[in-house]
């Protein structure tokens, strides 16, 4: 079987030029560049690694950014400052806090903190209801990048059974309410769930966010599956032990290349969206 190539990177491409376009026609009629505003607390050199990737991709655009750097002793109360202030500048259109913050800090408060117009990377309780409700809401950027990637390769999903690994607020919860919409039918595995090989055997679609390089094993997958890999980790390779599968699997996202750009992607066009509505509707 020729698997489906998910291609992530190519797809992010497209939509940067498209982006590029409503970018030029948002300066063109209201005479503003539309800005991220960033925030990287502490010193996790993957952070600061992200973040001045999604700076260059606001600039790929055409869009301005503004980074934040803040020390790794940085309190709530100080964090909540900085974001109430970027919450109220009529110059930011989104913000974006890197995540992890350090430990001492509470990050669901100060998540909770962005403004939802400005919740341009759907980290918000309130975008998270909201979009699980069907309401208009930025969805979490690793998410809604998945399901833009599905859509645009037209991966059936009302019906399908998808098994998302991992419950994290920003990738596996989220993933899942976009799964539901979609009309699948979702399990959720986390740490404590049991026979996770049983209940991945059983999917149409895998997603993997687990976090440990090549947790998911490739024999636990079903022939004609769709997978998709959340995770990357030094020496390239993802959350699912990808190799195995390419010449079995319906579709696969590849890592890296798969589901990374559509993160950034859809962070931009989700800022993108956020600016157009700020200044040109
Ligand atoms: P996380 O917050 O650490 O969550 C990991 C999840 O995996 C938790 O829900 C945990 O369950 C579950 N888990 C841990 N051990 C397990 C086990 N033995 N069996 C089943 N589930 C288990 O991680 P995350 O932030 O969601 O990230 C997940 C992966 O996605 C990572 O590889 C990360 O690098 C990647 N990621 C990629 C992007 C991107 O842009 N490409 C963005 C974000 C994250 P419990 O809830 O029970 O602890």
């Amino acid at each position: 079987m020729s698997a489906l190539l998910l291609d992530g990177k190519a797809l992010s491409l497209k939509m940067e030029a498209e982006l590029a376009e409503r970018v030029a026609h948002i300066k063109a009629k209201s005479g503003r560049t539309p800005i991220l505003a960033t925030i990287l607390v502490g010193d996790d050199p993957a952070s600061a690694t992200y973040v001045t990737m999604k700076g260059k991709a606001c600039q790929r655009v055409g869009m301005d950014s503004i980074r934040l750097e803040l020390p790794s002793v940085t309190t709530t109360e100080q964090l909540l400052a900085e974001i109430h202030t970027l919450n109220a500048n009529p110059d930011v259109h989104g913000i974006l806090l890197q995540h992890p913050v350090p430990h001492q800090i509470d990050e669901r408060a100060c998540f909770d903190a962005i403004a939802l117009e400005k919740d341009v990377d759907g980290v918000t309780c309130l975008g998270f209801g909201r979009m699980a409700m069907g309401e208009r809401a930025y969805g979490s950027a690793t998410p809604a990048g998945i399901m833009t990637l599905l859509k645009h390769y037209q991966v059936p999903l009302a019906g399908q059974h998808a098994v998302v690994v991992g419950r994290s607020a920003i990738l596996g919860k989220p993933m899942a309410m976009m799964l539901l919409s979609a009309d699948c039918t979702v399990t959720i595995c986390h740490s404590k769930t049991q026979n996770l090989a049983a209940l991945i055997a059983q999917a149409d679609i895998v997603v993997g966010a687990v976090g440990r390089p090549e947790f998911i094993k490739a024999a636990w997958i079903k022939d004609g599956a769709v997978v998709v890999d959340a995770g990357y980790h030094p020496g390239g390779v993802g959350d699912i032990e990808l190799k195995p599968l390419v010449d079995r699997v319906a579709a696969w996202t590849p890592v890296p290349g798969g589901v990374g750009p559509m993160t950034i992607a859809t962070l931009i066009e989700q800022s993108v969206q956020a600016a157009e509505r700020q200044l040109v509707s």
